[in-house]
């Protein structure tokens, strides 16, 4: 009875101590990018992704991602000045079907440059379009989420590129054994993917542009597909540590802290062309000019790695959580040449 209850209490003891264990002793941050040369550099960001995309349980798709059939069907197609707009269903996984929004330039000789453009929380898979008037079918809608936005997505397709779309702002996991963060950056790849499957897209000059969960998004996109050759992400670069504080969690999934911070995952874009917003008027708990400073000298060795320090750049606007629109067009302009 006596050793039974000694034995009892040594169990409760040893599963009392791992708990703590792993609750603070867990180590962070591991694959912190260390300053190297170009080739340790490329070495790091391969070994990294290939530790990403098993957390973000996307490793069986990676190999599979030119190889499953788009089967796109338009489900709608609307004019606007410059540019035509479709709307499509397209094949992301083997088994489940986006709907996209793709814009085609209706003047000017092709290939095209193009711009995934990535709405975020409460977005409405128009919203980058849009300042909240009417896009098409879609009437205007001066509540939702648009107005920040700037309608960045219309003014790229009416300046010579094509722009796609899809909703990445879904907090539900569509299908079994994966992950919330991995079935949106993977539908954000099939984007590219589909992009580059169409004859008006010239598949060196694609970029992601997005704000707040869209400049997340942005920066999952540059960091894990290298066919992304310029990213523009708004209202995000941030610290993890600010994002533990009174932030929708969905950022995070396991394993993620224990090997990085957010500049470890927007270094992998290195020596990819990257911009990022943030605003002035940006509230302290969220995404401050300081903290975004804070992680851009963090990030700037990898690019400096490959002698484009330069090319890491922060731009701090006078606005809130918005997109400073001629900053973001004046990217695209330097980097994509429409
Ligand atoms: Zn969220």
């Amino acid at each position: 009875m006596f050793a039974a209850m000694r034995f009892l209490r040594l169990c409760l003891s040893i599963s009392i101590l791992a708990a703590v264990s792993c609750a603070f002793g867990a180590e962070m941050r591991t694959m912190r990018y260390q300053q190297c040369g170009p080739e340790e550099t490329q070495k790091w960001q391969s070994d990294l992704r290939a530790k990403l995309f098993p957390l973000l349980k996307l490793d069986d798709l990676v190999p599979q991602v030119d190889t499953i059939p788009f089967d796109a069907k338009e489900t709608k197609t609307w004019e606007m000045p410059g540019f035509t707009v479709k709307e499509l269903k397209i094949q992301s996984t083997p088994t489940r079907k986006i709907d996209v929004i793709l814009t085609l330039p209706k003047e000017g000789k092709g290939p095209f440059p193009a711009v995934v453009c990535i709405g975020g929380h409460g977005s409405r898979m128009i919203t980058p379009y849009t300042n909240g008037e009417a896009f098409g079918p879609y009437p205007a809608n001066r509540k939702d989420a648009s107005r920040i936005y700037k309608g960045f997505g219309s003014e790229l397709a009416k300046s010579g590129y094509v722009t796609i779309s899809t909703l990445v702002s879904q907090h539900e996991v569509y299908e079994k054994g994966r992950t919330l963060m991995g079935e949106r950056l993977w539908d954000l790849i099939r984007c590219v993917s589909y992009l580059e499957s169409l004859p008006e897209v010239d598949k060196k000059r694609i970029g992601c542009g997005g704000l707040s969960l869209g400049g997340e998004m942005t920066m999952w996109l540059a960091a894990m597909d290298t066919r992304i050759a310029c990213a523009d992400s708004d209202g995000f670069l941030t610290v993890m540590d600010q994002m533990e504080k009174g932030h929708c969690m969905c950022w995070k999934f396991d394993g993620l802290r224990e090997l990085v911070d957010y500049a470890d995952i927007y270094a992998l874009a290195a020596p990819r062309p990257l911009e990022c917003q943030n605003g002035r008027k940006e509230p302290p708990g969220s995404f401050t000019p300081e903290l975004a400073k804070k992680a851009l000298a963090e990030i700037r060795p990898a690019y400096a790695a490959f002698g484009k320090e330069d090319d890491a750049t922060l731009h701090v606007h006078d606005g809130e959580h918005e997109i400073d629109l001629p900053a973001i067009l004046a990217f695209f302009k330097k980097n994509l040449k429409p």
